[in-house]
C-alpha cells in the first residue's frame, strides 16, 4: 500500500477495468444492431463415421461483425447470455437448422442428414422452450427425427424434475439429446442415468493429447464404457489428426468431429464437402 493511500480510499479511474466495461458495452450495442441487420450466420461442421459416412454437422453461430470482421461465439455468448440476446440469437439458429434440414430433405442423398444445435442454458430453462422448439419445427416442416439438441452438464443439474420433463416432451417428437462437452463439468454421474440422453460428446480437451497423455485415454476408454452400458452413442470432438482417429478407433469410438475432416463450413462449402464425399465413396 502506498504512503497516504488510506484503506478507505476508493480508485475512481481503473483503465483496466474502464475498457472492460465500455468495450461491453460496445459489444452488446453491435449485438443488438446485428440481429438488426442480419449479420449472424450459421456455420456447419461434419460429424463422421468410421466407415466414412457423413452423418449430419453441428451447427455453429457465426456473427459477421461490419468492422471486426468474423467474431467467435466464445466472445459473444457470454453476453448474449447475460443480456437475453441469447433468445433471438438461439430463435435465429434454429430456424436455420431446421430450414437446412428441410432443403436436405429434398434429395434423397441428403435426406437422412443429422444437425446438432447447440442450445444456452437460459433458453433450455426459459419457459417456453418447449414450444419454441416444437413451434420451429412446424414452422419450417422439419422432421424431428433429423435435429439433435447439445446441451451442457451445468445446464442439467439445476432443477431436475424441470429438465427430464422438457427432454421427455422433445424426445416423444423424435428430437435426440447429446451431452456437450462431456467430463468438463458436474461429473456427477448419477444424472446420467436419469436423464434421456441418446449421445455423450467427449470434449476435445481430453482428445487433444490422447496420444501422449494416459490419464487423458484412460478418461477416453472410460467415458466409451460408460456409453456402452448406458446405450449411448459417444463422439469424440477436436480430432485434427489420422493418428488420433485411428486411436479412437482401437479404443472402440467411432464417431467423430475436428479439423481432421473439416472446419465448420458456410452452406455453400458445406454442401460441396458432401458432394466430395459422395464421389469420393462412390469412385
Ligand atoms: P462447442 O459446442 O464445444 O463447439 C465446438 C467448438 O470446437 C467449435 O468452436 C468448433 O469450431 C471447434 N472445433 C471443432 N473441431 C475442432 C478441432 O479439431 N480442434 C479445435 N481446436 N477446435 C475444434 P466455435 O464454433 O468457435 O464455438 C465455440 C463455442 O460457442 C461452442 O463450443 C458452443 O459452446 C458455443 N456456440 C457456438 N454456436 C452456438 C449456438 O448457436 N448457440 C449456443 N448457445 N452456443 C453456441
Ligand atoms: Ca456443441
Ligand atoms: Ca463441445
Ligand atoms: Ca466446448
Amino acid at each position: 500500500q502506498a504512503k497516504g493511500e488510506g484503506r478507505n480510499t476508493i480508485r475512481f479511474f481503473d483503465p483496466d477495468m474502464q475498457a472492460a466495461i465500455t468495450n461491453r458495452i460496445t459489444l452488446e450495442a453491435d449485438l443488438r444492431s446485428g440481429l438488426k441487420q442480419n449479420d449472424f450466420l450459421v456455420y456447419y461442421q461434419p460429424q463422421i463415421v468410421k466407415d466414412g459416412k457423413l452423418l449430419g454437422a453441428e451447427a455453429l453461430l457465426r456473427w459477421q461483425h461490419p468492422s471486426r470482421g468474423l467474431v467467435s461465439p466464445t466472445e459473444f455468448i457470454p453476453l448474449a447470455e447475460d443480456t437475453g440476446l441469447i433468445l433471438p440469437l438461439s430463435e435465429f439458429v434454429l430456424m436455420t437448422a431446421c430450414n437446412q434440414l428441410v432443403a436436405w430433405a429434398q434429395h434423397p442423398e441428403t435426406a437422412e442428414l443429422n444437425l446438432s444445435v447447440n442450445i444456452s442454458a437460459r433458453q433450455f430453462h426459459h419457459r417456453d422452450f418447449v414450444d419454441q422448439v416444437l413451434g420451429t419445427l412446424a414452422k419450417s416442416g422439419a422432421n424431428p427425427e433429423n435435429l439433435t439438441l447439445e446441451l451442457t452438464e451445468s445446464l442439467l443439474v439445476e432443477d431436475m424434475e424441470s429438465v427430464i420433463s422438457k427432454m421427455t416432451t422433445l424426445k416423444s417428437r423424435g428430437i435426440s439429446f447429446s451431452l456437450d462437452d462431456f467430463g468438463t463439468g458436474y461429473s456427477s454421474l448419477s444424472y446420467l442415468k436419469r436423464l434421456p440422453l441418446d449421445i455423450l460428446k467427449i470434449d476435445q480437451s481430453f482428445i487433444r493429447d490422447l496420444l501422449t497423455d494416459p490419464s487423458d485415454e484412460a478418461i477416453v476408454r472410460t467415458v466409451i464404457s460408460l456409453g456402452q452400458s448406458l446405450e449411448l452413442a459417444v463422439i469424440a470432438e477436436g480430432v485434427e489428426t489420422g493418428e488420433t482417429r485411428e486411436a479412437l478407433i482401437n479404443i472402440g469410438c467411432h464417431v467423430y468431429q475436428g479439423y481432421l475432416f473439416s472446419h465448420p463450413l458456410p452452406i455453400e462449402e458445406f454442401n460441396k464437402f458432401i458432394r466430395k464425399m459422395q464421389t469420393e465413396t462412390i469412385t
